[in-house]
């Protein structure tokens, strides 16, 4: 549906967005995750006709969007700096799009009603946008973007305003109704969260480049390189010599899962394979910090070698900061990292 075939987009001699490939899928819910700065609003803006493109091509449906002006790309935005129309009710502002393309009062209105019914806010139309709460006004801008029907929808961090649980709630509730539409979505955030609740492929991106690209299971499970492991949160990354099986590391000898390539590499223990014990057993560690999450205990660990460790444990029994306790690794969990 969506190509990006060598894209580039410059601010000066600066390439924001630099020599990207990415292929969205008819129907694929795609989320381009990455540190603020490395070039996803960009790389959306240059889809959307919104900002030229230095080099390469975009195409929508195979169509060269080349000299295509913005209106007449097919896509649907919602981004951040778009905000509703204040003046007009929330029917209005829906229909906005509509009365743009031609459509019929009487069609137009009808669109409107179900496309409100579909967001969640049916019989809304005359609602003034400004008594919405941020939640309201997130679904009605959603409900602007979709009425023409577009081709590709875009979303630039399109539940970064709404706090948390909101956020969660309808991340959800925006997978089931693209799914029920059949809508080909682009999406940018540097929430991973909402990218791996939301999409079907997840894209990370690292100074105006691909970093890694796959599916939310894949990039969560096997980071392609330390700059995508730590981006992800993890901090337990080491330098490594893997040698078949086994790894020797700043934290001594690691068990790794078996077909990992041999050599000099970065290696990924998860904080969950960080097994921690009596002291005598294992690697000797202090517990220097201690962070309830719920379900489980990270434990900041201090060890007699090698930099701090992060470990996952049962709130049950967690040992206190102070004491002192034992450190093995479970091999599962243990990530050979690229690059
Ligand atoms: P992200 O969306 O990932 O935060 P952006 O696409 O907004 O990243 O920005 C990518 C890079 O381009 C950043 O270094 C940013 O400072 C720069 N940049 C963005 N917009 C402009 C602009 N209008 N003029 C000059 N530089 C810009």
């Amino acid at each position: 549906m969506l190509a990006l075939d060598d894209v580039t987009v410059r601010y000066g001699d600066r390439a924001a967005v630099d020599a990207i490939r990415l292929d969205v899928a008819e129907h694929e819910i795609v989320c381009v995750l990455g540190p603020s700065g490395s070039g996803k609003s960009t790389l959306l803006r240059a889809v959307a006709g919104l900002q030229p493109v230095a080099a390469g091509r975009v195409l929508l449906g195979g169509r060269d969007l080349a000299g295509v002006p913005a209106h007449r790309r097919g896509v649907g935005l919602m981004f951040q700096d778009q905000q509703l129309f204040p003046h007009r009710d929330v029917g209005g502002n829906v229909a906005f799009g509509l009365r743009m393309h031609g459509t019929s009062r009487a069609a137009a209105r009808e669109r409107v009603a179900s496309l409100l019914t579909l967001v969640g806010l049916p019989g809304a139309e005359r609602r003034a946008v400004g008594a919405l709460s941020g939640g309201e006004q997130q679904r009605v801008a959603l409900a602007r973007a979709l009425a023409p029907s577009p081709q590709l929808l875009m979303l630039d961090e399109p539940l970064g305003q709404l706090d948390r649980s909101l956020r969660e709630r309808l991340v959800v509730e925006l997978r089931q109704l693209f799914g029920r539409l059949g809508t080909t979505v682009l999406a940018v955030t540097h929430d991973q969260g909402e990218a791996f609740a939301l999409a079907d492929r997840v894209v990370v991106m690292r100074e105006g480049r691909v970093a890694q690209s796959g599916t939310p299971v894949e990039v969560w499970e096997r980071p392609a390189d330390e700059f995508v492991a730590r981006f992800l949160g993890f901090a337990n990354v080491v330098p490594a010599t893997v040698h078949g099986s086994v790894a020797d590391t700043p934290w001594g000898k690691v068990g790794v899962a078996a077909a990992a390539a041999s050599g000099e590499r970065s290696l990924l223990v998860r904080p969950a394979g960080v097994r921690v014990g009596p002291a005598g057993s294992g690697l000797g560690c202090e517990v220097v910090g201690r962070t309830f999450r719920g379900e489980d205990v990270v434990l900041l660990l201090r060890p007699e070698r090698g930099p701090e460790l992060e470990a996952a444990v049962p709130l049950r029994g967690a040992p206190e900061v102070g004491e002192r306790v034992g450190a093995g690794f479970e091999a599962s969990e243990v990530v050979v990292l690229g690059g």
